[in-house]
C-alpha cells in the first residue's frame, strides 16, 4: 500500500466516524476558511428591481452571461413602470441572446406590472408576496430575500443541489424538497453563506461532469470525494 493510499484510508475511517451534524460543521468551517464570509452575488446589480430582473434572466442561463445584457437593459428601463409598460419585441431584442427571451420578456412586464400595480413600484420581501409575481419562484425569491433584505433563505440552484448531494447532507432531488431538508441541517446563520460558496466551488473545484476532488479542501469530509480517492478516479 502506498502512502498516498494510506493516508485516505485513514480519513475515510475518519470521516465515517463523525456524525453528519460534525461532518456539516467542519465542511461550513472549511468553505468560510476558504472563501471567507462576505456576501458576494455574480448577477450585477444596482438596486432590489434590477437583481429581481437579472435573476428572471439567469434562468438557463450563466450570470456572466446575464452581465453582458442587463447594462443595456437597465439604462433603458429604470424602474417598474418602464418595464411594464415596455414594448416586448424591444424588450425582446435586447435579452435575446440569454436563451428563452420572449418567455423572460412576458415574464418580465407581468411581474413589473404586478409590481407597479400591488407593490407601489417596490420589490417586496416576503417569499409569498414574491413567490406571487409572474416568472419568480423559490430560487429568485430567495436570492432576492438574502441579497436585499438578508432574511435567512438558501437559494437552490443547480450547483447547490448538486453538491449538497455529494456531500451527502442531502437526498433530495427536488429543489424545494433539498431547500427544506437543507433548512433543517444547515445553522441559520449560513443559509445565504450556503449558496455563495457552493456556487464558489462549483465554478471552480466541484465541477459537473467532473470534480476536482483530488485538489478539493472539502474531500475529507465529503462521502464522494473519498470514494473516489479510494477507487483512484479523482480528476485533478
Ligand atoms: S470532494 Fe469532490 S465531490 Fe466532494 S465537494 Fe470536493 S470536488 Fe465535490
Amino acid at each position: 500500500m502506498n502512502y498516498k493510499t494510506f493516508v485516505n484510508q485513514i480519513k475515510l475511517e475518519y470521516t465515517k466516524n463523525m456524525n453528519q451534524k460534525e461532518r456539516i460543521k467542519k465542511i461550513i468551517e472549511a468553505l468560510d476558511a476558504q472563501y471567507g464570509t462576505d456576501f458576494i452575488c455574480y448577477l450585477e446589480h444596482k438596486n432590489a428591481l434590477e437583481l429581481l430582473i437579472a435573476t428572471i434572466l439567469s434562468a438557463q442561463c450563466t450570470d456572466a452571461r446575464v452581465n453582458t445584457v442587463t447594462p443595456t437593459l437597465f439604462a433603458k428601463y429604470k424602474n417598474a413602470k418602464d418595464f411594464a409598460n415596455a414594448d416586448l419585441a424591444e424588450l425582446e431584442d435586447i435579452i435575446h441572446p440569454l436563451g428563452f427571451y420572449h418567455a423572460k420578456a412576458v415574464n418580465i412586464i407581468g411581474c413589473c406590472k404586478k409590481l407597479d400595480d400591488k407593490f407601489g413600484g417596490e420589490v417586496p420581501s416576503s417569499i409569498e408576496d414574491l413567490t406571487s409575481l409572474p416568472g419568480v419562484g423559490r430560487k429568485t425569491a430567495n436570492v432576492i430575500r438574502g441579497n436585499i433584505y438578508h432574511e435567512p433563505s438558501i437559494v437552490v440552484d443547480t450547483h447547490v443541489g448538486r453538491i449538497s448531494r455529494k456531500l451527502g447532507i442531502t437526498k433530495k432531488e427536488d429543489p424545494k424538497d433539498v431547500e427544506f431538508d437543507l433548512m433543517k441541517k444547515i445553522p441559520k446563520d449560513h443559509w445565504i453563506l450556503w449558496n455563495i460558496h457552493l456556487i464558489t466551488l462549483g465554478r471552480s473545484i466541484c465541477k459537473a461532469p467532473k470534480p476536482k476532488c483530488g485538489e478539493c479542501f472539502l474531500r475529507e469530509y465529503c462521502p464522494t470525494g473519498q470514494n473516489a480517492c479510494k477507487n483512484g478516479e479523482y480528476h485533478i
